[in-house]
């Protein structure tokens, strides 16, 4: 291969975003459209309405990772997606051709039991009601903000909602996830797959999944720009729609072409992954512990308002600590900092004047609480040595505050040490 600068003297003009559909965050200039108006979605009722559209940019790049082709400057709300149809190709013999195909090779992997199967952005719904016939047991559900609504005799049920992945793969189980043509309209379609598959790793489920998008590898090489426009935000090439399926860790067994490769579309499962489900059990049970130790710590702090209290740390560590549990200046005036250069400061948020710690020799307390519990054997012993004695040290630890002296804790002094400090106390 000839190096790329010296043979073709090109200058990607760089730019820092992130990829739709892998998640990379250098990209390239690929095709800068100017302003211009929406092209499918807005359906202007006169000549004049048309002429005065807002203009939105187009403002394509190229990831340098996957190739992936899509508008940094999008903005998902700037789609008035309404109840106008979202019309896409045509009704044409080569089209129906590659539908049917796509249907029959879904319906036979779900087979003919009474399944479950889901259409996330049903539009028109004619898919929805095509597959009817091939899955005759099937129980399906579209579900779709703006689109088609049920019709008796559909065999279908058409929802104007949005799928949510956690609550309806639960309730639903779905054994086929079907989504043709939405993904290339979402801000992070990569989000939203890695969703389903939490939700269905979450819930013990590997259902079936069917995307669809359009395909511009031969955009590119055909230099046809119609393609790009802004409804389009995520342009897909077999290499990026590729590559977001693994990296949603999918397990993909067809990704093929259709309607003359202007297609991709990919048929596997959504697997379980095991580990994104523990952690997100053990960052739950982190969360619900906290609420707890929260209602615990403030219970602890209604009697220490009565008495002389000091907070040793103004800043960081133990500014969070005090913001976190309320410690007002009113109740909790007095706050003292080993670092000079914050004495004369004040706590962000609750506004008590930081003090130097010798004010302590001066002015003694009954129970000094050191919100910064890792540094909390280096302040009992800054305060041996500058004589500073309170009767209750309290750390933070295992969700409520503990006597640093007298409770069992991993910051304690070792025994010697401990003892002098204890006695100095
Ligand atoms: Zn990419």
């Amino acid at each position: 291969m000839p190096p790329l600068r010296d043979a073709t003297r090109l200058t990607p003009a760089l730019r820092s975003t992130t990829c739709p559909a892998c998640g990379h965050h250098v990209a390239v200039r690929f095709y800068d459209g100017g302003q211009r108006p929406l092209a499918t979605l807005a359906w202007p009722s006169s000549a004049e309405a048309a002429r005065t559209m807002e203009r939105l940019p187009l403002d394509f790049v190229r990831c340098v990772d996957c190739g992936h082709v899509f508008n940094a400057s999008f903005d998902y709300a700037a789609v008035p997606y309404s109840d106008k149809p979202n019309l896409m190709f045509n009704r044409g013999t080569l089209w129906r051709d590659f539908i049917a195909a796509a249907q029959t090779a879904i319906a036979a992997r779900v087979g003919g039991g009474p399944a479950t199967v889901v259409e996330i952005g049903h539009g028109d719904g004619s898919f929805l009601r095509a597959l009817v016939a091939h899955l005759p047991a099937a129980r399906l559900i579209g579900f779709d903000p703006h689109g088609a609504t049920s019709a008796p005799g559909d065999g279908v049920t058409f929802e104007r909602a949005l799928f949510d992945p956690m609550h309806h793969m639960d309730a639903l189980r779905p054994a086929l996830v079907i989504s043709r043509h939405v993904l290339e309209h979402f801000n992070d379609p990569l989000g939203f797959i890695q969703s389903l598959s939490f939700a269905a790793s979450w819930h013990e489920t590997s259902p079936l999944f069917y995307f669809e998008v359009p395909c511009v590898d031969r955009a590119i090489e055909t230099l046809r720009t119609a393609d790009f426009y802004y409804e389009h935000n995520s342009n897909f090439t077999t290499e990026s729609f590729t590559r977001m399926l693994q990296r949603a860790q999918l397990s993909t067994e067809v990704i093929d072409h259709g309607y003359d490769g202007e297609v991709i579309y990919a048929i596997g499962r959504l697997s379980t992954q095991r580990a994104h489900a523990e952690r997100a059990a053990a960052a739950t049970s982190f969360d619900q512990a906290v609420r707890a130790t929260a209602a615990n710590i403030q219970a602890q702090l209604v009697p220490l308002a009565g008495r002389r209290t000091a907070i040793w740390g103004g800043t960081g560590k133990a500014a969070a600590f005090i913001n976190a549990h309320g410690l007002d200046a009113d109740r909790f005036p007095i706050v003292v900092d080993s670092d000079p250069d914050k004495v004369g400061t004040y706590v962000p948020g609750t506004g008590q004047p930081i003090r130097g710690r010798s004010w302590l020799v001066g002015n003694p307390v009954d129970v000094i609480i050191i919100p910064a519990h890792w540094r909390a054997r280096d302040i009992v012993r800054e305060m041996a040595a500058a004589g500073i004695a309170a009767e209750l040290v309290l750390i933070e630890h295992g969700g409520r505050l503990i006597d640093y002296f007298r409770d069992p804790h991993p910051y304690r002094e070792p025994a010697g040490a401990a003892a002098r400090a204890s006695g100095a106390a």
